[in-house]
């Protein structure tokens, strides 16, 4: 594909630079190093980012792309993505014996979950790059967002997921009209087959794959939303759920940035990772002291999370063991406790990987890793209403009754 790209459309991005080996290249689409195989992300002009201040990012929309300025593209997609709520956990912060406790709630975006930032990015970017064609493999969450924008942006949509997943997914994603593609495996599977499809289909964006480094970068927007939130400060530990891993790294890159740019003062955080136990690979690295990830074969309620070999797992053990934090894994009966308890406590509903990270905190909290006396932000990624089938069996009505006052009394509800 050959397209003449006009470069104020990237922002202050200025090249594609390899994770590994530093190889740089021009903007465009790809996201593996023709030297080494490493992962591209987006590179900055320096000076660029350097002109945006907390005056002009205030000056900017109540949506994600108020952080524009420390972004790689301008929004061309744009479904209003972000600036989703902070809520102070006091009630949920008792139950845990903490002293201060935050529930930065995602699940307030457009399509109910955090990849409606990663997808605003990369649609974005698809468009500014000449792609007619969106798509992606999903586990589910991401089949939503990149249907919705798809949608919204007068692009066709085709999304491949696992034939398995939660129906409060597939409805979400066939009803925007676009091309679903439920293929019989499992979502490392979809997405081997999708890494297949975009080597035939070089004139689709598979967000995930030809625009990841654009994509990825959406996920900053979480980080910098927390520490404008709080007051143009960083808490001192973040609890992320991984799935692979991408989220977690930015968290970090964001307030990493936020610092050096002078937006906040630095101060030391660290960050925490959730897994569910069935698709645990990185916890279980980090447990084994490893700096390799093993791949596993997921199976666990929180399918949101179930990726197997995880693209940026290493990454995020990096920055996990920099930052001093830590990672665990938490059994699907416990992720539905938590996704209970957040409920019961706060009034918020989150899906089975919310549940993931609240199970975690706990954990983490029991195992002395995290520490309940210093401030802490855990992530709520998505809506219960997508995921129902894991609470359905321990939410129901607490009695069914004959509509008569007798009935009612006799219920013994009062
Ligand atoms: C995709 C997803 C994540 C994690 O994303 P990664 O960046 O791949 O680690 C977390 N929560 C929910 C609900 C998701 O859909
Ligand atoms: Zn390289």
């Amino acid at each position: 594909m050959t397209t003449l790209l006009d470069r104020t459309s990237f922002g202050a991005a200025a090249n594609l630079v390899c994770r590994e080996c530093g190889a740089t290249y021009a903007l465009g689409p790809g996201n593996a190093c023709e030297q080494c195989f490493g992962p591209l992300e987006i590179g900055y002009d320096d000076s660029r980012l350097a002109q945006v201040t907390r005056d002009s990012i205030e000056a900017g929309p109540r949506t994600m792309w108020r952080y524009g300025g420390l972004l790689p593209v301008s929004p061309v997609v744009d479904l209003q993505v972000g600036c989703t709520r902070l809520v102070r956990a006091d009630n949920l912060a008792r139950e845990l014996g903490m002293n201060s406790l935050w529930v930065k709630d995602d699940s307030g975006n457009p399509t109910h979950s955090f990849k409606d930032r990663v997808v605003a990015v990369a649609a974005s970017a698809a468009r500014t790059l000449g792609f007619s064609v969106l798509s992606c493999a999903s586990t589910g969450n991401l089949a939503n967002a990149v249907a919705a924008a798809a949608a919204r942006a007068g692009m066709r949509s085709v999304v491949f997921i696992p034939h398995d997943l939660e129906a409060g997914k597939v409805v979400t994603t066939a009803v925007y009209g676009g091309t679903l593609v439920a293929v019989e495996g499992n979502y490392d599977d979809v997405n081997r087959l999708c890494a297949e499809v975009s080597g035939e289909q070089d004139d689709w964006a598979f967000v995930n794959v030809n625009v990841r480094p654009f994509y990825a970068e959406g996920s900053k927007t979480v980080g910098y939303e927390i520490a404008e939130q709080l007051g143009w400060r960083l808490p001192s530990q973040v609890v992320v759920p991984v799935a692979s891993g991408a989220l977690l790294t930015k968290v970090d890159k964001a307030w990493r940035e936020f610092s050096s740019l002078g937006l906040v003062e630095p101060s030391p955080y660290r960050v925490f990772g959730a897994q569910a136990t069935g698709c645990s690979p990185v916890s279980a690295a980090f447990k084994a002291g490893h700096d390799v990830v093993a791949p596993v074969r997921p199976s666990t309620i929180a399918k949101s999370l179930a990726i197997g070999n995880p693209a940026d797992g290493i990454y995020a053990l990096d920055v996990v063991r920099r930052t001093g934090g830590a990672i665990a894994d938490v059994s699907d009966d416990q992720i539905v406790e938590g996704i209970r308890l957040l409920a019961r406590t706060e009034g918020i509903f989150a899906e089975t990987a919310g549940g993931v990270t609240v199970a975690t905190l706990r954990a983490l909290l029991a195992s002395g890793q995290l520490d309940p006396a210093e401030e802490t932000v855990i992530l709520n990624t998505g809506d219960g209403l997508k995921t129902l089938d894991a609470v359905a069996p321990v939410a129901k009505p607490t009695a069914t009754i004959a509509p008569s006052l007798a009935a009612f009394r006799a219920a013994g509800v009062a």
